[in-house]
């Protein structure tokens, strides 16, 4: 491998001698399609056509009354096909791996809403497509593993480890050293070996670039702050990346879960858990013990719930180019309700956390300020999780509360 894919120490490509190939030819293909105008255009144009692009700015007039000050504007990936940002992701590998000559593609899915991105993504292109999913994952996600089925995708449940999200990837991985020539792994965020961390930043950055162009035509001027939350990390860089050579603070938000002290979250890089190792393909900051084992993560969002994060995060956050915060699971339901019932909108719980410290600074911030909130998905999904939350009986009085709180 070459020395690219690295952003400070972190990055490169830890994978087995098997792969090296493969890797090689997916980075080269990647490098000469970045360059084709022709891929670009096809690219924009099917986003356009098939998945809602541009997504919407809505400027959240109510919520920039209830507090008050700084004026507060929702980039809307909750718009696109699917209901988040992944398509935007799927729809540019599954082009890519259409250019490359393969009729296979493979992922791994945790709560199963790459998985079904996947699958739409093959279905419309006419590829094969199998997902591997830990077996607790396939019980606890039904409807994501129907739909996925009913694009006509192979669902494979992982029965080895824990049976989650980790046992998925070695198995997903195994698939891939066997069909190397007719398949090409889709992975889900900007982690795992080079080139996909800049590879997914790539495809998601479309993101940022129409919401700059958005904010600029509607207030003529940047804004002070951006906040994303922090999976794997894709849809923070993804708006991040068009505001990296501005004056404009960026924040990303990861799962605080039961609180930072409680070990029980997934705040790699907002808190002192996270150290630095090698896992999954790259080096990065991971929650682990001191035998490099992984630890249990935990939030009320499962697409945050996850040990690693993206290498190019982790080099930000040393250059202190982001800055990175935690948001409870508490914080997190609290927020989501007030978003709900101020401006109708149905953020997933993953993007509530990004309102969530939007919510605890935006006291902090004056009239002349401008704040940028990326919902990177809607909340259907998350249901049973919120209804479950609602059962508890101090939370109706607490909700009421708290808005009023707020002047409702
Ligand atoms: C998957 C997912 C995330 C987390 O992934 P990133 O790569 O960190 O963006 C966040 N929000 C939603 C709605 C998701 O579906």
């Amino acid at each position: 491998m070459s020395h690219k894919g690295y952003y400070r120490e972190f990055g490169g490509a830890f994978i087995p001698e098997v792969l090296f190939s493969t890797i090689e030819e997916l980075a080269d293909a990647f490098q000469h399609t970045k360059e084709d105008p022709g891929f670009r255009r096809e690219y924009e144009e099917i986003l356009s056509t098939y998945s809602c692009r541009p997504t919407s700015l809505t400027f959240a007039e109510n919520l920039t009354r209830t507090f008050g000050n700084a004026r507060v504007y929702i980039k809307r990936e909750d718009l696109n096909h699917t209901g988040a940002h992944k398509l935007n992701n799927v729809m540019g590998q599954g082009l890519l791996a259409k250019r490359m000559g393969k009729s296979r593609v493979i992922a791994e899915t945790g709560a199963g809403q790459h998985g079904v991105a996947t699958a739409t993504m093959a279905a419309r292109f006419g590829l094969q497509c199998t997902i591997y999913m830990g077996e607790m994952d396939v019980q606890r996600q039904r409807p994501n593993v129907f739909w996925m089925e009913q694009l006509g995708t192979e669902v494979i449940p992982v029965r080895d480890g824990t049976r989650i999200l980790k046992d998925a990837i070695n198995q997903a991985l195994r698939d891939w050293i066997t069909n190397i020539d007719s398949t090409h792994y889709v992975l889900g965020t900007a982690c795992g070996p080079h080139p996909f961390p800049e590879m997914v930043t790539y495809f998601q950055s479309i993101i940022g670039r129409e919401a700059r162009e958005q904010i600029m035509e509607r207030e003529g001027r940047l804004p002070t702050r951006v906040y994303a939350c922090v999976g794997g990390g894709s849809n923070a860089l993804g708006i991040f990346n068009a505001f990296l050579d501005d004056p404009v603070e960026l924040v990303g938000v990861e799962a605080g879960g039961r609180g930072l002290d409680s070990g029980k979250h997934a705040a790699r890089l907002a808190s002192t858990d996270g150290s630095i190792g090698v896992a999954h393909g790259y080096k990065t900051y991971f929650l682990q013990d001191r035998d490099g084992q992984m630890k249990e993560t935990h939030s009320v969002a499962a697409g945050l719930d996850y040990v690693g994060v993206s290498p190019v995060l982790s080099a930000m956050r040393d250059k202190r180019r982001i800055r990175f915060e935690a948001a409870t699971d508490e914080e997190v339901l609290k927020a989501f309700s007030l978003v709900v019932r101020k401006e109708g909108l149905v953020p997933a719980l993953e993007s509530a956390h990004a309102f969530a410290q939007a919510f605890k600074e935006l006291p902090d911030l004056s009239e002349d300020d401008i704040i940028l909130i990326n919902q990177s998905g809607r909340g259907d999904k998350d249901i049973f999780t919120i209804a479950d939350a609602l059962h508890d009986p101090g939370w109706e009085a607490f909700i009421k509360g708290k808005a009023e709180e707020y002047g409702a």
